[in-house]
């Protein structure tokens, strides 16, 4: 068997790279101390409990599998949480990849793709956002994706770790077979917090925000479907392994959304009125984070096939509705 090590794999994001792995051959090892995961979510490969701080853990699991490859999804994500909890970010995301990534090169596994953040970019007055664009991240949860890209340029020059890092837009939808899917608690994402609003399973969604300079006041996002996002992992994996060496993607559609137009796609797909109040700005967000980069498409091959905005309400709604959901 060919095993890749997925931490995070009983997450939103991990669950559904490892069910790509399954797709394409791997055996994924989910590698997750399930405090923010769900272990109902390993379906596709052993799952090994442990925390990424915890180095003889690690050591066990990598001497256990030999994995060829790290895909590193585990991570604190929440810019809110990162702004009054900056601590937290800097011990789990940047000590906890530390730990991991020292694990790896100990055990020779020097292929590692890395899940990073648009975040890491922070505020650009109409700049496209690419993968050149400096990095001047406005909370602890980017500057704590920026920190471990760090880490591993430095573990390239010293030791040969050969890196995928990915700069993730905002990732929504779920695998449309509803295997898998978001579920967070506390949920704090826009488009599983607007389905819980129509289903009344929380109180109206609050618009964090209508005074930002874009057209109609809200934040702008681009989206990018669940499944797309862990099929350029996949192609990340497989240029690793063909040895075309570090390579940093953004991943994005290059196309914005703001709070409101998602609120009406969502009305349109769903049929309901999503209930939602006007509040304050939320700490820490970027008035627009769009990916200007073709780069994942022209040098990987990345076409993604689901990430118009109804096609990922449509599948969080199809999740949403599946017994899988319930917990
Ligand atoms: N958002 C909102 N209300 C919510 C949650 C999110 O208005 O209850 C907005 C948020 O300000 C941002 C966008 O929706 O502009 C996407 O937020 P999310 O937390 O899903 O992702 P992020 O952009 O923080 O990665």
């Amino acid at each position: 068997m060919t095993y890749v090590l997925v931490t995070g794999g009983a997450g939103y994001i991990g669950s559904h790279a490892c069910k790509a792995l399954k797709q394409a051959g791997y055996t994924p090892v989910t590698y997750d101390n399930l405090v923010t995961g769900w272990q109902d979510a390993v379906k596709f490969g052993p799952f090994e409990q442990g925390d990424l701080t915890d180095r003889t853990r690690l050591d066990e699991v990598f001497a256990r599998y030999q994995p060829v490859a790290v895909m590193h999804f585990a991570a604190l994500s929440q810019v809110g949480e990162a702004m009054s909890e900056p601590g937290r970010y800097w011990a789990n995301n940047v000590g906890g990849s530390l730990c991991l990534i020292e694990a790896a090169v100990a055990a020779g596994c020097l292929d590692f793709v890395f899940s990073s953040t648009c975040a890491t970019y922070g505020e650009h007055d109409n700049v496209v956002l690419d993968e050149n664009t400096p990095q001047q991240p406005l909370n602890a949860y980017g500057a704590s994706k920026r920190a471990v890209e760090d880490i591993l340029r430095d573990f390239e020059a010293a030791y040969g770790l050969r890196s995928v890092i990915f700069r993730y837009f905002n990732v929504a939808g779920a695998d449309p077979e509803a295997e898998v899917g978001e579920f967070h608690q506390p949920e704090t994402h826009l488009v599983p917090l607007m389905i819980q609003a129509i289903k009344g399973e929380r109180a109206a969604l609050t618009v964090f925000g209508t005074d930002y300079d874009t057209p109609d006041g809200t934040c702008i996002r681009d989206y990018v479907h669940v499944c797309d996002l862990v099929d350029a992992h996949i192609l990340g994996l497989k240029w690793l392994e063909e040895g075309k060496g570090s390579r940093v993607f953004n991943l994005g559609t290059g196309s914005g959304f703001s709070v409101k137009e998602v609120l009406s796609h969502s009305r349109a797909v769903t049929n309901t009125e999503v209930p939602h109040v006007i509040g304050e700005r939320r700490a820490g967000d970027c008035t627009k984070l769009v990916s200007g980069s073709v780069r994942a498409g022209h040098e990987l091959g990345w076409e993604p096939k689901r990430s118009t905005l109804d096609q990922m309400i449509a599948d969080a709604w199809r999740w949403h509705q599946s017994g899988h959901y319930e917990r």
